[in-house]
């Protein structure tokens, strides 16, 4: 917990969750990035944390935007960046949603089929486009689906496809995995992105970017790597499958730009157990899955949980949200330690929240009201 954050609840007087993020935090990270990959252009992921403070502060600092949605383009130029400093980076997109966004002036779009190809030719014509490609995701907490990107082997004949409908093909973006915690797991992706742009050179299309895309994780209970191991594997990488020819690079940081200037203080609701005997004692907060932890779905993100009584004895807990629906348990498969002196009413800190938590809670589920954000 930073010292701005601390002094901030000091002085809190309302009741019920609240997630605090410390905006210097943000600016380091923002610096950490620029110096581990100076060659590199930082697009923000914006569906981390889209809060206005956020987004101003890093359009001031020079930052990119990847975005996802015509409201997000919206929020990103209110909050005074140029829509050239703009990617629509979301592979599905409505037609009418692409021309809206070209209208707004943004001239960067994500493709990884024909489909989407003539979509954009329609409505943005001229704009660059770029392909995603699949990745496997190895050695990432939180890895992604084969919902977005294409077989490599498909990519350029899908940037063929724009080129020839009066398009710029651009380049070729990836994604790792989100808390991929491997340095390494660039390398692959870049071999396979290297390998597109040797198949559209000699088609007579010259690539020019790679879009290296999220990925840079957040210390939650494991520790992490530091961004500059991530910033040298990857330019080794790219020196390895690009030779001297390294063509244009930007990154897509989400997490890894938000999720340590964040902290959420909750409290105690209830501990119990289930028989006499238990062992494991049931912790019930008043913050769960809905309102703001849904990366706790699979048990996926461990955060790490602190109170003021971590120097005592620690024992196994299952952590549960407050809602009514069985599925708002925290972490259960695995037990999470807490000390053992744990009472109801005592606060709790859950560290590592500026990513995915405030946008993931729900409106007002049970009558629970959304998490309360505070950017200082
Ligand atoms: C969500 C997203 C990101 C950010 O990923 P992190 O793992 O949070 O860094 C980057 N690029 C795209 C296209 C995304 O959808």
């Amino acid at each position: 917990m930073t010292a701005r954050i601390r002094e901030f609840l000091r002085h809190r007087a309302e009741d019920g969750p609240c997630l605090v993020v410390d905006l210097d935090v943000v600016r380091d990270n923002y610096g950490a990035f620029a110096k581990a990959l100076p060659d590199t252009r930082v697009f923000y992921a914006v569906k981390a944390n889209p809060a206005p403070e956020v987004l101003s502060l890093l359009a001031s600092l020079g930052s990119c935007f990847d975005t996802a949605s015509v409201a997000e383009i919206e929020m990103v130029l209110a909050a005074g960046a140029a829509p050239e400093r703009i990617s629509y980076g979301n592979t599905i997109k409505k037609e009418r949603d692409i021309a809206r966004a070209y209208a707004l002036g943004v001239r960067l779009f994500a493709v990884d089929c024909k489909a989407e190809v003539e979509k954009i030719a329609r409505v943005a014509p001229g704009s660059r486009v770029f392909c995603r490609i699949l990745s496997d995701c190895v050695g990432a907490d939180w890895p992604l689906s084969r919902k977005f990107g294409c077989e490599p082997d498909m990519a350029a004949d899908v940037l063929e496809h724009a080129h020839r409908q009066g398009l710029e093909a651009h380049g070729v973006s990836f994604h790792v995995g989100s808390q991929q915690r491997n340095p390494h797991a660039w390398d692959r992706a870049l071999a396979s992105a290297a390998a597109v742009f040797r198949e559209c050179g000699e088609r007579g299309i010259n690539l020019a970017m790679v879009n290296l895309g999220g990925g840079f994780p957040t210390k939650y209970l494991k520790n992490v790597p530091a961004v500059r191991s991530y910033g040298s594997a990857i330019f080794r990488s790219l020196r390895k499958h690009f030779g001297n020819r390294i063509p244009e690079t930007i990154i897509e940081p989400g997490r890894g730009m938000v999720g340590n200037a964040g902290l959420i203080e909750a409290e105690v609701v209830l501990v119990s157990r289930k028989s006499e005997d238990d062992e494991v004692r049931w912790v019930y907060l008043d913050i769960g899955k809905f309102g703001g932890l849904a990366e706790t779905m699979d048990e996926a993100i461990r955060y790490p949980i602190r109170t003021e009584r971590d120097r005592d004895q620690m024992a196994p807990c299952v952590v549960a949200g407050p809602t009514c629906d069985s599925a708002d348990v925290l972490y259960e498969r695995e037990p999470y330690l807490l000390p053992v002196s744990l009472e109801i009413g005592d606060k709790v800190l859950i560290e590592g929240t500026g990513a995915y938590t405030a946008t993931y809670s729900a409106c007002a589920f049970n009558g629970f009201p959304p998490l309360r954000t505070y950017h200082i």
